[in-house]
């Protein structure tokens, strides 16, 4: 183990002389306390230490000695049901009582069943066994990528500790034990055999994200948005409801009560699909903001390796990262503290570079044991002032294929989710009509560019009201108003707090989505008759039609179309009243 003598400390950054040889990113325990720290450079006979954990009180002359190994983090089955910090220690769930971290997670026991015998050859990656998790759930006990060879021997079905090896493996390097759980380095990509196109959506059962900008299951997607506008609601109602096996919910460098919706709420809820605890599916991590920042930077890479580990298990895994312009600030202030040269915005010159290793790791990938697994990344921004120029949310730009916009005015005037429909789009949405065709939606692509049309009109004839009155517009323009109002609210408003709304199936969607341009073609008509548009707004269908969100369920599609039948009824007989009043004055 090497050593070296610590010369100078500058808060979270410490210098010290090597008295023996260190790797890059070789993780080293600093001073009495053995606080966890990470080799950040080489400088001759000198290291640059970054420290994870509190160090006030360090002073020069402590020592650093080195693990012989890059910074790593045990993953396995351990991990589902639990709150971490950046580091993956171990939290209690009460938000001001997240500072104290445990150092080691106390070992768990599962269910065990073998599947491999003395003599076999085991791949890399491959299983040795079942492991029973909460709920009945099955995962594997995955051979550490990187090592392959014979099984030696291997325990009998029982129960075990997470970390008690199991089997024996006689590599070319030597004898290697396997447990349920492995260590991984946070920065090393999980390898897999190999990435996978997507062609289907990650189902959010958010009507303006899946049916207008969908997110590819292995996918990415920012959500940018100033103070205050939805950010975490969002992400909370994702983690609920998207179609998700696993949650990984990062919450990175906010502070403590603004994570409280997570770790209070969280436990307490049941998963819609099953009803069991939605937690027994869920890994949080919290470095909030009063703990340590060099932290913060780890863990969006500790986040994205358990994200990484269940989608080696063949399983889809939805990440979630709040935000990740508090983790641009913390590699910002960290890299400040080595002396770098600061760039664009203060941030370091690789802050791009950094961006695109954690989105790079989102991917639809078929794991080294086989199967599909998928790992989808979301990540909040917060721009300082709502300034969507900045270096985090440009750069993260160049990585993201779906880029979810929220709007402040429209948080302003309470309308949730408040994504914007012309300032938010999916780069691929294109790749996923044949997905929407085989579920229920067959016209999906025209009625997507039709909505986002009209929403489009809205835009430019709202600014032409404002100058010269809404009355004032031709009555074309006026019914163009009207139907893309009766879009915002009927489709595009979701409420995260109600109990029918909050997540809706795809087939309801497909199902609003054909009511609503069924509206749209009778409303062109009616204004080609000579209907006037304020005649519409005495249609009796149109409060239900308005509140369908709320008041439809998932499971009620036939009120649906009962609503579509009533609709277009009275559409008839405003044309026939018309046509008669025609006759009468004609
Ligand atoms: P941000 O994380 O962007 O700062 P939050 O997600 O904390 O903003 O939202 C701020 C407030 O806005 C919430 O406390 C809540 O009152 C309201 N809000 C946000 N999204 C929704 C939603 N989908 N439905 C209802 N209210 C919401
Ligand atoms: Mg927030």
């Amino acid at each position: 183990m090497s050593r070296a003598i610590a010369v100078k400390l500058a808060g979270p950054v410490l210098r010290a002389r090597a008295e023996g040889p260190f790797q890059l990113r070789e993780s080293v325990r600093v001073g009495p306390a053995r606080l966890l720290g990470e080799v950040v450079r080489l400088d001759r006979d000198e290291i640059v230490v970054q420290v994870y954990e509190d160090t006030t009180g360090l002073r020069p002359g402590i020592e650093v000695v080195g693990d012989g190994a890059p910074l790593a983090i045990r993953v396995g089955p351990a991990l589902l049901g639990r709150i971490f910090d950046g580091l993956l220690r171990p939290l209690s769930g009460a938000p001001d009582r997240l500072a104290a971290g445990l150092r080691e997670a106390p070992a768990t026991r599962f269910p065990f069943a073998p599947a491999a015998a003395p003599g076999d050859a085991m791949a890399a990656g491959a299983s040795i066994g079942d492991i029973v998790v909460a709920g009945g759930r099955r995962l594997a006990a995955l051979v550490p990528p990187g090592v392959e060879g014979r099984v030696l021997d291997i325990r009998p079905e029982g129960e075990y500790d997470d970390d008690e090896p199991l089997a024996r493996i006689a590599t070319a390097g030597g004898e290697v034990a396997v447990a349920m759980s492995h260590a991984w380095p946070v920065r090393v990509p999980r390898p897999s055999r190999r990435r996978l196109a997507s062609v289907t959506p990650l189902v959010t059962g958010q009507r303006i994200l899946d049916s207008l900008f969908p997110v590819a299951l292995g996918g990415k997607a920012a959500i940018p948005g100033g103070f205050g506008t939805g950010k975490t609601v969002l992400l909370e109602t994702l983690a609920k409801g998207c179609a998700a096996d696993v949650i990984v919910y990062l919450g990175c460098g906010e502070r403590g009560n603004e994570m409280a919706g997570v770790l209070d709420e969280f436990p307490q809820l049941a998963d819609p699909r099953t009803g069991r605890p939605l937690m027994e599916r869920t890994v949080i991590v919290a470095n909030t903001s009063n703990m340590p920042v060099a932290a913060r930077e780890a863990s969006i890479y500790a986040a994205i390796t358990v994200a990484e580990y269940f989608r080696d298990q063949g399983l889809s895994v939805a990440l979630m990262a709040d935000s990740t312009s508090r983790w641009a600030e913390a590699l910002r202030e960290v890299s400040g503290r080595f002396g770098e040269l600061p760039g664009e915005g203060g941030y370091p010159a690789y802050l791009s570079s950094r961006l695109a290793d954690f989105y790079e790791r989102a991917a639809i990938v078929e794991p080294l044991c086989g199967g599909t697994g998928a790992v989808t990344v979301i990540g909040a921004i917060s721009p300082p002032s709502g300034d969507f120029s900045e270096p985090v949310t440009s750069h993260t730009k160049r990585y993201v294929k779906a880029f979810w916009t929220l709007d402040v005015k429209r948080a302003q005037a309470r309308f949730y989710p408040a994504v914007h429909p012309l300032q938010s789009y999916a780069e691929d949405a294109l790749e996923f009509a044949p997905w929407w065709e085989a579920h229920g939606n067959v016209a999906w692509w025209r009625l997507r560019r039709r909505f986002l049309t009209l929403l489009d009109d809205e835009a430019r004839l709202e600014r032409m009201a404002r100058i010269i009155g809404r009355d004032a517009l031709p009555a074309r323009q006026q019914m163009t108003l009207f139907c893309a109002e009766l879009v915002n609210d009927a489709f595009l408003r979701q409420s995260a707090f109600s109990e029918t709304d909050r997540v809706c199936a795809p087939a309801r969607q497909a199902a609003m989505m054909r009511l609503l341009d069924k509206f749209i073609d009778h409303a062109d008509a009616a204004v080609a008759a000579g209907i006037p548009p304020d005649a519409l707004r005495a249609l009796p269908s149109l409060r239900p039609l308005q509140r369908m969100a709320e008041e439809i369920r998932d499971d009620e599609l036939a009120r649906l179309a009962d609503l579509q039948a009533a609709m277009e009824r009275e559409f008839a007989a405003l044309a026939h009243a018309r046509e008669g009043s025609d006759a009468a004055h004609g």
